[in-house]
């Protein structure tokens, strides 16, 4: 018998109940809504309501929808929550639709959540797992992580328009590939060590299936789908990759679980340079930790590097941004930060920070 008190054996899995993907997908925008209710917020910040209003709101007004767009400022504080829900005082909406990257989407959750009424996420990107997923993070006004918060159920819809993501700079979509290549791995130690997914239940075979599908996905069509974005044109590798990116890694993280490399995230946010990094980065190299720690043959790491060097994601932390060789000091703040991460006790043994310090010294050595 477990000796906590989290229910034994309880598998739990969750999804957004419509994905839509493809070439013009925001057309989609409408009809979707229009099945919940005949009033929408529309919640992005300027740059995105200049990229999507016209069509969403066109979209929505074709299918009975009427639309109130609510420009977010661009930081989720509880304060700027209130302004929101404040500005939707009134307009008895029965739908959100959040667009942008992953705060304009965590905005609209937010306020999702204060009015009880579903959301419909539309992200411009596929840079992060956050749009499949009932998560949203709350930060404070010096930018500092205060709370992540759980929707009572998934997105309601998921619609991905591939046009617009075809035309989104290289960066954003290598920190979606990053972020999602961790997910086999770590759903993988989650379910050994039987840690908890983002539902407080165990993960399903389900899970563990779509992280392999996953890891596949971004080996086999990460350069054709960088060659498509090159073009600025959809194709089917870069189909591909946003499905892995947004759909399958947001599944995959959030009912398989997580372990080292998104924990690795704690402790890389403190450090210069690459506090600011995209979170997909810091993931990249996080995994790369992990793989460490698993002591992955020699064979498998060199493969993982060529692909890592072949289309830049980083290999070390000068890569990541930090403007200086590592010191001891900043290996040993890595490391112990990483170990305050919730996530880091779901591997296969109990990590200590001379572990953790290791493997960062290790892969440092070897990426000189
Ligand atoms: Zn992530």
């Amino acid at each position: 018998m477990p000796t906590d008190t989290r229910p034994a054996a309880r598998r739990i899995f969750g999804a957004p109940l419509r994905y839509i993907q493809g070439p013009g997908a925001l057309s989609e925008t409408g009809p979707t809504a229009a099945a919940i209710g005949s009033r929408a917020l529309l919640i992005a910040d300027a740059f995105v309501l200049d990229l999507l209003e016209e069509a969403v709101t066109a979209s929505c007004r074709q299918a009975g929808t009427q639309v109130t767009p609510l420009r977010f400022a661009g930081e989720i504080t509880p304060a700027e929550i209130e302004r929101l829900v404040g500005a939707a005082h009134g307009l008895q909406a029965d739908v959100v639709i959040a667009a942008g990257g992953g705060k304009g989407i965590d905005a609209g959750k937010a306020v999702a959540h204060r009015l009880r009424v579903p959301v419909i996420t539309v992200p411009t990107i596929a840079s992060n797992d956050a749009p499949t997923s009932k998560i949203y993070v709350v930060y404070d006004e010096q930018h500092r992580l205060l709370k992540v918060e759980h929707m009572p159920c998934n997105p309601h819809a998921v619609i991905v328009d591939t046009a617009l993501i075809a035309r989104a700079p290289r960066k954003l979509l290598l920190a979606g590939i990053g972020d999602a290549i961790s997910k086999k791995f770590e759903v993988e130690q989650c379910h050994a060590a039987q840690g908890p997914n983002m539902f407080a239940g165990l993960g399903t075979r389900a899970a563990l299936a779509l992280a392999d599908l996953c890891f596949e996905t971004l080996l086999a069509h990460t350069d054709g789908a960088l060659a498509a974005l090159e073009r600025q044109s959809p194709a089917d590798s870069l189909e591909a990759i946003v499905e892995a990116n947004v759909l399958l890694s947001g599944l995959c993280f959030e009912n398989g679980g997580l372990s080292v490399a998104h924990s690795m995230t704690r402790g890389l946010s403190a450090l210069p340079g690459t506090a600011h990094e995209l979170h997909g980065l810091q993931v990249a190299y996080g995994t790369m930790v992990q793989w460490h720690l698993e002591d992955r043959p020699p064979a498998f790491m060199e493969e993982m590097r060529a692909f890592y060097r072949r289309i830049g994601l980083p290999l070390n932390l000068q890569q990541l941004g930090l403007p200086r060789t590592p010191t001891d000091v900043d290996i040993d703040t890595l490391a112990t930060l990483t170990l305050t991460a919730p996530h880091v006790r779901n591997f296969n043994r109990v990590l200590t920070a001379h572990d953790l310090s290791q493997a960062i010294s290790a892969l440092e050595a070897a990426t000189l």
